[in-house]
Formats: C-alpha cells, sequence, structure tokens
C-alpha cells in the first residue's frame, strides 16, 4: 500500500511481533534476545545491533524520507560520526560553510585525527564546487536552509556538478521530509538531528541516516553495531510518538513562522529577516522548486548588541534556550550558542553578529508570539 507522508507519520511504525492489538509500538526493554535453536534467530540477538522498538522507527523514517533503509542514532551527532566513518581514510570533504556549530566542530576538531579533511564553501557556488572537486574529494555535505543564515542550496544542482561517484550527504533537520526529500534530489544520504522537528517536544535526543543505497545501508548497520551508538529503546518509543503529529506541527509552525517573518520585516528595530519564505531572500526561488515549503526557522538582525539582549532576557513565553523544532518557540544566539565554537572570522565572514538571533517558531498561538516578541523588542 502506498501511502501519503501524512498516513505515513501516523502509521508507519508497525510491530512485526505485535499478539495483543497493542496500537503503540511497545518499549522492547531488552539487551538480549534468546535464539529458538542452534544458528537459529528470532530477528534479534542483541540490541546494540537491532532492537525491535528501533527497528519500526527506522522503517518509519526510511518511509517517510522515500529511503530504502535509514539507521537511527543516540543524538544528531552520532548520526554525523557514522556519516564520516563512511568516508575512506585520507579523504577529503566538502561542506556548506555555513553549518550547524556542532557539526563544524566535528568536522574541525575531530575528523581531523581520521586524516580526513573537511573544506568548505558557498554550495551555491557550482563553480567554485567544481573547481574543487579533485579526485580526493569523496563526499559533499550540504546543509540547507543553512544554521543560522537560512542559505538555500540547491540539491540537484551539486549532485549534477559534483557527478554520480562523489557521495552527496544532507543535512534536512530544518525542513524535515514533510517539506524536503533530499534523496528524490539526488543525495545518498540524509542526515537528521532527530532531537528537533522528528521528536518535536523537546524531550529527548536523536539522530538518522537514511539512504536509497543498499551498499551504504550495509555499511551503516556494520557502523552501528560496532560503535554502539543507536538509539534506545525508550527514546525510539517516544520519536515513534513524535512523528505521529510531524505533518501537523510542521504544517502550523510554518505558517506561523510565515506570519511572524512578515511582523518582524515590519519592526522599526529589526533590520533584516532571513527566512526562505520571504520573495526577497536570495534562496526563494530554489526552495519553492525543491520543497514543499519554508520551514519554521527564522533568523533576524535588529538594529544593535543591546536590542539583541533585550529580547533574549525580555522574553516570557518563548524560551530563550538552545535547539529548535518542537512545539514551543525557542530564541537562539547563534553566537554565544549554536556557534560559539565556530572561529570568529568565520563567524563574521557568515553574518553571525552580536545582533543575530535565531527563532524556531513552535506550535502556539502565533498572536501569543508576536505580542511576546513585541514586548521584548520595545
Ligand atoms: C541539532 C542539530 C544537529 C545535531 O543534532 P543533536 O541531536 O543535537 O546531536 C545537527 N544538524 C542540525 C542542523 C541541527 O540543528
Amino acid at each position: 500500500m502506498s501511502l501519503k507522508t501524512d498516513s505515513i507519520c501516523v502509521h508507519g511504525a508497525q510491530d512485526r511481533n505485535n499478539k495483543t492489538g497493542a496500537v503503540a509500538v511497545p518499549i522492547y526493554q531488552s539487551a538480549t534476545f534468546a535464539h529458538p535453536g542452534v544458528g537459529a534467530s528470532t530477528g534479534y540477538d542483541y540490541a546494540r545491533v537491532q532492537n525491535p522498538t528501533r527497528e519500526p522507527l527506522e522503517r518509519l523514517v526510511a518511509a517517510l524520507e522515500n529511503g530504502l533503509e535509514c539507521a537511527a542514532f543516540a543524538s544528531g551527532m552520532a548520526a554525523l560520526d557514522a556519516l564520516l566513518w563512511l568516508l575512506p581514510a585520507g579523504a577529503r570533504m566538502l561542506a556548506t560553510s555555513d553549518l550547524y556549530g556542532g557539526s563544524v566542530r566535528l568536522f574541525d576538531q575531530l575528523a581531523p585525527r581520521t586524516g580526513l579533511r573537511v573544506d568548505y564553501l558557498d554550495t551555491n557556488d557550482l563553480a567554485e564546487l567544481r573547481r574543487l572537486a579533485g579526485p580526493d574529494v569523496k563526499a559533499v555535505f550540504v546543509e540547507t536552509p543553512s544554521n543560522p543564515m537560512m542559505n538555500v542550496t540547491d540539491i540537484a544542482a551539486v549532485r549534477e556538478a559534483i557527478g554520480p561517484d562523489v557521495l552527496l550527504a544532507v543535512d534536512n533537520t530544518f525542513l524535515t521530509p514533510c517539506l524536503q526529500r533530499p534523496l528524490e534530489l539526488g543525495a545518498d544520504v540524509v542526515v537528521h538531528s532527530g532531537t528537533k522537528y522528528l521528536g518535536g517536544h523537546n524531550d529527548t535526543l536523536a539522530g538518522f541516516l537514511v539512504t536509497r543505497s543498499a551498499g551504504i545501508a550495509e555499511r551503516l548497520r556494520f557502523i552501528t553495531k560496532t560503535v554502539g551508538t543507536g538509539l534506545s529503546p525508550f527514546d525510539s518509543f517516544l520519536l515513534i510518538r513524535g512523528l505521529k503529529t510531524l505533518h501537523l506541527r510542521v504544517e502550523r509552525a510554518q505558517a506561523s513562522a510565515m506570519e511572524t517573518a512578515l511582523w518582524l520585516r515590519a519592526h522599526p528595530k529589526v533590520r533584516r529577516v532571513f527566512y526562505p519564505g520571504l520573495p526577497e531572500h536570495p534562496g526563494h526561488a530554489v526552495s519553492r522548486r525543491q520543497a514543499a515549503g519554508s520551514g519554521a526557522m527564522i533568523s533576524f538582525e535588529v538594529d544593535s548588541p543591546a536590542t539583541a539582549e533585550r529580547v533574549l532576557e525580555g522574553v516570557r513565553l518563548i524560551l530563550y534556550a538552545e535547539s529548535l523544532g518542537g512545539v514551543e518557540t525557542l530564541i537562539t544566539y547563534p553566537l554565544l550558542q549554536t556557534h560559539s565554537d565556530v572561529p570568529e572570522w568565520k563567524r563574521e565572514a557568515l553574518g553571525i553578529t552580536d545582533r543575530l538571533l535565531r527563532l524556531s517558531v513552535g506550535v502556539e498561538a502565533v498572536s501569543d508570539i508576536i505580542a511576546d516578541l513585541e514586548r521584548a523588542l520595545s
């Protein structure tokens, strides 16, 4: 049965072992599984390899991304680390210059110890991409829209520029498979921080890698089994539960984000609004072509660092906290939080200034969200 995304969210996780009629997938809190006979297996042997709560979640996320297989990890960073294990020693990777700060920390401070070198560029500059993509470049890593500047990269154009043999990984955390499916645009691997929209309730960490390639899927299973960073049964349960309403949350948050972006744009203390849904955003046309929506993340620049601080301290409904994609509206100061480990010269080049704020619009009444911003800005 081929289902629409909304129905996959609700029904995509099924317990194959269900004899009770339970509607929810249970938490199989077991570290090991007994064998029915010599050389025989129920399909589960040891929970690091696979467990019956994580497996239905992985099938659900694979279906949402239109992939073949998915691996669920203990966090988005664990998923990114597993991605790096797919690359040969000494490989070079090209990445979008404006990335989640944790990805930059992993790529710059840990990955070089394995001989991996990551070089950054504007992944929309196809001429530069072709120039850099020499034979030692084994992978390209794209985040779109990027964090926190909301730059949009044309995924299909990147695939075309790098040819079929370079691994293309896309971090789809900001838009979710409800709005963007990178595998359909030519990516080999989709990365998610499931902590964000997929979980959706700011209560658990999770990460995913999804692929269409049987070869990559097999290597991912080996990596999970070997390093043991797979998602726990309880957290898998929370993710299945969160995903049931993903489509509703994304739709609502996105509508409120558009309204909030328009309101911010008209505010005298707001200098610039970075939201791909606005027609003046440089990535607006590409975003409309490759995604079904612009999501619910907005960055905006206020008139002074003092105003930025006043907003962070003045909000009451909105929480001043790291993270995004949950039901609660959160505001972040990328300079001091998510991107504090990004070198200063790079932050400045990217536009991550002391006046930049990042808003993750949640699912409260949009009038309350705007009223809170209005109070904090005045
Ligand atoms: C949060 C985030 C990550 C890291 O995920 P964790 O679940 O926090 O480990 C990676 N990429 C993006 C775009 C993120 O927002």
